[in-house]
């Protein structure tokens, strides 16, 4: 098996009903290693690049409304990598098939998830599907700085940027 990395996203029903804790000691099963971690707020834009290629699904507005926090009034989201040996299937496995009702009951989403009134399925977490989706995803969602591990080649700017640091008593 090869060593990879996923990523791993508690979408905002998870945090809603504060799953985190539940979702963070099945995933520590695995005993992949996770190399970075983070809550965010989830932007329009970026949840447009994620789902990119679920343009054209009928259910895709709802699934934007979704990871944008719009359903749950809850914007935030925890973003996850884990590294390791077959760390892709492993996750996904714990996690569960996309369709929570078909999804093993003991998994993440079998145990959490549930089909809304709209039909859109509200499956706690996001997990990688492949190597070239991983590598796109993380990308999307961290920064090289932000990761404990020299996972993609990435080169040094110098920017001239406005940034927040904290402020002195
Ligand atoms: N989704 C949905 N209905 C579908 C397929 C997908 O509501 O028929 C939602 C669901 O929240 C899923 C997300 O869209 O997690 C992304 O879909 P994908 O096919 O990538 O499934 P995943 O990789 O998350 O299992
Ligand atoms: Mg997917």
């Amino acid at each position: 098996m090869e060593e990879e990395a996923t990523l791993v996203i508690i979408k905002p029903d998870g945090l809603k009903k504060s799953l985190t804790g539940n979702v963070l000691s099945r995933l520590s099963e695995t005993k992949l290693k996770i190399i970075g971690s983070k809550v965010i707020k989830v932007n329009r834009d970026l949840a447009e690049k994620h789902y990119s290629h679920l343009k054209k699904e009928p259910f895709y507005p709802e699934l934007i409304k979704y990871i944008t926090g719009a359903l749950h009034g809850e914007n935030r989201v925890m973003a996850l990598i884990y590294w390791g040996k077959g760390a892709i299937g492993k996750v996904r496995e714990i996690a569960g098939t996309t369709n929570p009702e078909e999804a093993e009951p003991v998994s993440v989403r079998g145990a959490y998830g549930r089909i809304l009134t709209t039909g859109l399925f509200e499956n706690v977490i996001h997990a990688s599907s492949s190597p070239s989706e991983a590598e796109r995803e993380i990308k999307l969602w961290f920064d090289p700085g932000e990761i404990v591990m020299d996972l993609y080649p990435s080169r040094q700017v110098d920017l001239n940027l406005k940034t927040r640091v904290w402020q002195e008593k």
